[in-house]
């Protein structure tokens, strides 16, 4: 069994992502309802791994808060300074579907921080890898403005802290939320340093981005891979893109630590996003990753939580993933996968194949 570190913070549940953020706002024709960026699933998905002992065989490591200074790797001081004064006040926006709630500044802070102190203890080696539940998410949030439930990038954060401040030269950021990680994207557009791959479903958010000819700009050119794929992509659609592009981009880059963006909407039962990945689908591609990254990084592997907004699916998906970094079982079968038996998921469409193979003639010769 592998040595895992689970970061939280019951304040990540607090987060108050606002009413009317994609969901119905007040004033229209039916009940209110509130943000789909809920602490919900992610609680559900502590409360099973509490349930299926999963939780006890865990590291648990206390975030650290990050610092204004560590902030600024990637954020502009005039927005660290909108999100604390919108703080104050509570349910501001700072950019588009980006809601700050009443004293959000303090638990966003502390969710950059959680992704460092995962990263921290991966590459110091206190655990063999980690992933931290962290809320509001990050991979949409920009330099100077939120986007998308997402108000500071943790991802982006982390991977500067692990370049700034722990020495490493080549970081890996693998993106498999169902949308366009376009904040870390804009980040390391430009450079070599940072390998970022973004596996998303095409057109859904944020628009015009994560198209596959954006391929990075300058000494950054060819280390952004962005591999859209077609809406109802499941299990084997998937598993083919790892096998055609990311395992092959990721021998030839060598990192020496992968963070991944662990945004689990691409569960095929998820309200914002048309794709369709299993449990199994999860724990098929987490075993890639971990064997890539044991070839490369000594096992260094940091999940850090984005997205997913299906109470009931997402726990399962998110369990699965954790167990197979531990490199346990703890015998939870999917409960809802007979509803689909037979589905699209094990299937590789050829028009969800000609995608795929799009991208990887651009990618890999
Ligand atoms: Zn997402």
């Amino acid at each position: 069994m592998r040595k895992t570190g689970f970061i939280c913070d019951e304040s990540y549940f607090w987060h108050d992502a606002g009413s009317g953020v994609l969901y119905l706002p007040p004033g229209g024709f039916l009940q209110v309802e509130g943000s789909a960026e809920s602490p919900e699933n992610k609680r559900r998905f502590k409360n099973l791994m509490e349930r299926s002992g999963l939780y006890d065989m865990l590291m648990l490591i206390k975030p650290f808060p990050a610092t204004e200074e560590q902030l600024m790797y990637f954020h502009t001081k005039d927005y660290i300074q909108r999100v604390k004064e919108a703080s104050e006040k509570g349910n501001v926006l700072v950019g588009s579907f980006a809601m700050v709630g009443k004293g959000s500044y303090e638990i966003a802070v502390l969710a950059a921080g959680g992704t460092i102190t995962a990263v921290d203890a991966v590459v110091k080696g206190k655990c063999d890898n980690a992933y931290a539940l962290t809320r509001p998410p990050g991979h949409h949030a920009q330099a100077n403005q939120g986007n998308g439930y997402c108000i500071f990038n943790n991802a982006v954060i982390a991977a500067h802290y692990a370049q700034k401040e722990l020495g490493l030269n080549k970081v890996m950021i693998l993106d498999w939320d169902a949308h366009h990680g376009n904040g870390t994207e804009d980040a390391f557009y430009s450079d070599p340093n940072v390998l970022f791959v973004s596996i998303h479903q095409n057109e859904l958010h944020p628009s015009s981005r994560g198209y596959i000819d954006h391929i990075g700009e300058g000494e950054g050119k060819g280390y952004n891979i962005n591999i859209p794929l077609h809406p109802g992509t499941g299990d084997m659609g998937y598993l083919y893109a790892f096998e055609q592009i990311i395992i092959p981009v990721t021998n030839r880059y060598k990192p020496e630590l992968i963070i991944v963006c662990a945004g689990q909407d691409a569960n095929m039962f998820d309200p914002l996003a048309r794709m369709m990945l299993s449990v199994d689908g999860y724990t098929k591609m987490t075993k890639i990753v971990r064997e890539l990254a044991e070839v490369h990084c000594g096992g260094k592997l940091v999940m850090t939580h984005e997205g997913g907004y299906s109470n009931a699916y997402v726990p399962f998906c998110s369990h699965a993933i954790v167990e197979e970094l531990l490199g346990v079982s703890m015998g939870i079968s999917d409960p809802f996968i007979t509803a689909f038996d037979g589905a699209s998921y094990k299937i590789l469409a050829d028009h969800h194949k000609a995608k795929i193979d799009e991208a990887r003639d651009l990618h890999v010769s």
